[in-house]
Order: structure tokens, then C-alpha cells, then sequence
């Protein structure tokens, strides 16, 4: 018997709602809670789950949190709601004694900073009350650590250099939308890249770095160097790693809307005064641009994301290696209401519940994916819809870069 709470109602709750909801021999009972109630009645009507209930909780708030925790006692809270909420559901969590999950590490609203640091000091405090907490379990960070992990135990003796290629081929027809919550996805690609070489960290501007990559059943695309939250976990539990670097591809289109949207200060994240209002521009831009949730019924394409690695085999010997996952937008949609984006997100967080709710990921103390064993949650992934593929001792195309 295990009780979940999954808070957040958006793209990735409902992918979670709906995997969770397949998977009821390890799932029991499932709570969905957001912010607004009526959006958690809708998905758990529409996946019609006996076993689903939902409640209304502002995840800003750790006395209502913790009124949610008492009444519904979980054994696991995954949160997939917004970056902002991670420390507040996290102290709920610890006052409650209930396991955490979440998907994205911890931001203030009013600066634009990605580090693990104020989640990791949460370490002792998990580990005196015995509780598990894991981070980053979504596609990237998530599945780009429990690779990187699963690489490092079956095939290298010393990983050198990492690359994680994330290409998102599809077309959703609409001349500018972001795949996931466009506040979080502005903020991150419009930051200054990063990437760690040599044991230090070098800055970039933002998308100053790029390259064609190719990119398995899709071919080219142009793909940038951005700075993402697992480079700083990766580098610290594997530190033989010399250089490691994230992409992300981008169109043309999609990037000159982003340059206006900048440009005229609509990125702004500071607050403005209209009208007698305080405003916050990008929430602002947040409120008329599309949904991401909408976007999956015409999105057509496919998602494939993975890491190529290089480094010495378990012999000594020069090796490449290659594991990706390629997703469909449309089958992601047949299946839940939601695209790829949204569904190698869900997907990933609901496995991670599941290898915590059946021991095989238990420890107490505050870890990022790649610290637990990767082969369960790898053997789980195709059964769950996202079937990876490994390509040995081919040309990672990335060596040629930089
Ligand atoms: P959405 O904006 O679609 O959904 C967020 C949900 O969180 C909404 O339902 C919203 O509620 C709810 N929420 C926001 N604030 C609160 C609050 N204070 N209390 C309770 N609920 C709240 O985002 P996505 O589903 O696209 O993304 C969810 C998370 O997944 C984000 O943290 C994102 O960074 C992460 N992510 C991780 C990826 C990975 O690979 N690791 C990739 C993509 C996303 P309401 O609708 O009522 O306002």
C-alpha cells in the first residue's frame, strides 16, 4: 500500500496523474493538488481512475502543506509544480515526515539562478529524520544523470568528456510557444551558457556557442549551449569528467521571437508599476502566450534527448558511447492529453516514485538521481513508454566542437 500526493496541475502533473494511475499495483492512492482545484477535478475525471482524489493546496504556503500532509499522510509528495515551490514543500515535507520528489532544482522568484545548493543543504536535516528526497527526476536533469550513471557502471572506466543533446523536432504550428511552463523556459535559455572544463567553470553569453548537431531519425539541427542544473551534480559525483557541456536546439523563428521579447522588455522578471498595478513582464507574457498543455493535439515530430559520452572502457581502452530516447508528440498524445515535452517529464518522475516506493531507491538524506543504482529505473523506462537506444564506438560528432 502507498499513498502519493502529486502537486502541480499543469503539463507534467498530468502525465504523472495519468502514469501514476496506470501503474496502481505500486500507486494505490494518488492526490492530485494544485493551486487551482477545478484543474486537478478535470484530469482525474478524464482518467477516471478509482483510486484518484484531488485537493486544493498553495505549495507557497508550508502551513497549508503541512494541514494537506496531516489530513492525507503520503508516503511520498513528487512535485511538479513550479521550480519556486521546491523548499517550501520540501520543509513541509520534513515537518510532516513524508518523502519528496520533484523534477527542477529550487529558484527565487526574483533572480534567475540554477544551483543545487539550497536543496543539498537540506541533506542532514532528511537524513536525522530518515527521509528520502530525491532531485531532478524528470528527462533533463533525470534521465541525463541515471544515463550518465548507467554509462559509468556498465561501460567506462573514466569518463572524460559529456555532452547531453537535447533536440525537440516537433511543430506545434503556432508561430511562438514554449513546451513547458514559458516563465521557467524564458528565464533558463535567457541566462548566460555555462559549462565545466578542466575543473572550472567557463561563462558564455546567452546562445553565443552553437553547432549542427545530427540527430538520430531527425537529422541537423542548430543546437546551443545553454547552461542546465545536472552539469553541477554530474561533475561532482563523477569527477573524472573533464569537460562536460548541455545543448538544446532551437529555430530560427522561435529564436527571433525571443530576441523581441527581450528586446522590449517583456522578459523583464522585475516588478513594474501599471496603472497602479505591480506587474512582473514575463508573468505578464506568461498569461497570452499558449498553454503548453494545448499545445499537444496538432503538435507533430518527435523529442530525442541523450547524452555522448567519451572517455576509457572498462579495459582502458579509448570509448564512445551514445544513449538516447526519441519520443513522438502524437503518440505521447494519444496516450495522455499532453506532448513529448510533457511526457519524457511525467514519465520520469512517476518511475522515480515508483523505485522509492519499492525500495530500490531509499536512503535517507537529500540525492540527485545519478547517486541511486540506475538499473531498475532503466529497465523501467521502455516498459513505461520511453525505450532508449545505445550507439558504441561511433563518432560523437560533439569531440570536433570547442
Ligand atoms: P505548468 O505551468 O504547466 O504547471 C505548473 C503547475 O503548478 C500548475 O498547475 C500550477 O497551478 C501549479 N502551481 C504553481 N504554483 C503553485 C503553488 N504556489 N501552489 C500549488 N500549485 C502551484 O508547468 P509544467 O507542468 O510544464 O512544469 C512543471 C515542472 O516541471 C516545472 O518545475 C518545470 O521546471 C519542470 N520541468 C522539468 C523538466 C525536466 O526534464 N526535468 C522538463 C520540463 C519541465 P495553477 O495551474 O493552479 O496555477
Amino acid at each position: 500500500m502507498s499513498k502519493v500526493i502529486i502537486i502541480g496541475a499543469g503539463g507534467v502533473g498530468t502525465v504523472v496523474a495519468y502514469k501514476c494511475a496506470s501503474n496502481s499495483n505500486v500507486f494505490t492512492e494518488i492526490v492530485l493538488a494544485s493551486r487551482t482545484k477545478s484543474k486537478c477535478d478535470d484530469i482525474v475525471k478524464k482518467i477516471g481512475a478509482k483510486n484518484m482524489k484531488t485537493a486544493r493546496v498553495d505549495a507557497d504556503n508550508v502551513k497549508e502543506l503541512v494541514e494537506l500532509f496531516r489530513r492525507e499522510k503520503p508516503d511520498l509528495v513528487i512535485n511538479v509544480a513550479l521550480p519556486y515551490q521546491d523548499l517550501t514543500i520540501m520543509d513541509a515535507c520534513l515537518e510532516c515526515g513524508v518523502n519528496y520528489l520533484d523534477t527542477a532544482n529550487y529558484e527565487p522568484k526574483d533572480v534567475a539562478h540554477f544551483e543545487y545548493s539550497w536543496q543539498w543543504a537540506y541533506r542532514e536535516k532528511f537524513e536525522k529524520a530518515g527521509l528520502t528526497a530525491i532531485l531532478g527526476c524528470g528527462f533533463d536533469p533525470g534521465v541525463s544523470g541515471v544515463f550518465t550513471a548507467y554509462a559509468a557502471k556498465h561501460y567506462f572506466s573514466k569518463m572524460e568528456t559529456l555532452d547531453i543533446v537535447d533536440c525537440n523536432a516537433g511543430d506545434h504550428g503556432k508561430a511562438f510557444a514554449t513546451n513547458f511552463n514559458p516563465e521557467i523556459n524564458i528565464r533558463e535559455i535567457t541566462q548566460n551558457g555555462r559549462y565545466y572544463q578542466d575543473g572550472k567553470w567557463i561563462t558564455t553569453k546567452p546562445l553565443e556557442i552553437h553547432a549542427s548537431l545530427n540527430y538520430p531519425n531527425i537529422g541537423p539541427r542548430d543546437s546551443y549551449l545553454l547552461y542546465h542544473e545536472e552539469l553541477e551534480s554530474l561533475v561532482k559525483n563523477f569527477p573524472s569528467i573533464k569537460r562536460a557541456r548541455f545543448w538544446m536546439t532551437f529555430g530560427q523563428e522561435y529564436l527571433t521571437h525571443l530576441r523581441v521579447i527581450q528586446n522590449i522588455g517583456m522578459a523583464r522578471i522585475d516588478e513594474v508599476d501599471y496603472n497602479g498595478t505591480k506587474i512582473i513582464p514575463l508573468q505578464f507574457l506568461k498569461a497570452v502566450l499558449p498553454n503548453p498543455q494545448d499545445l499537444g493535439e496538432n503538435y507533430k515530430g518527435e523529442t530525442s534527448i541523450g547524452c555522448r559520452i567519451a572517455g576509457k572502457d572498462k579495459n582502458g581502452n579509448e570509448m564512445t558511447y551514445y544513449i538516447y530516447n526519441n519520443c513522438s508528440h502524437e503518440e505521447a498524445y494519444k496516450e495522455t492529453g499532453m506532448q513529448a515535452v510533457s511526457y519524457t517529464t511525467g514519465v520520469p518522475a512517476m518511475i522515480g516514485a515508483m523505485m522509492f516506493l519499492t525500495g530500490k531507491w531509499k536512503k535517507p538524506g537529500v540525492f540527485n538521481v545519478e547517486e541511486f543504482d540506475p538499473d531498475p529505473f532503466m529497465e523501467q523506462l521502455p516498459l513505461q513508454g520511453l525505450p532508449w537506444v545505445e550507439v558504441i564506438n561511433e563518432p560523437l560528432e560533439v569531440d570536433k566542437i570547442g
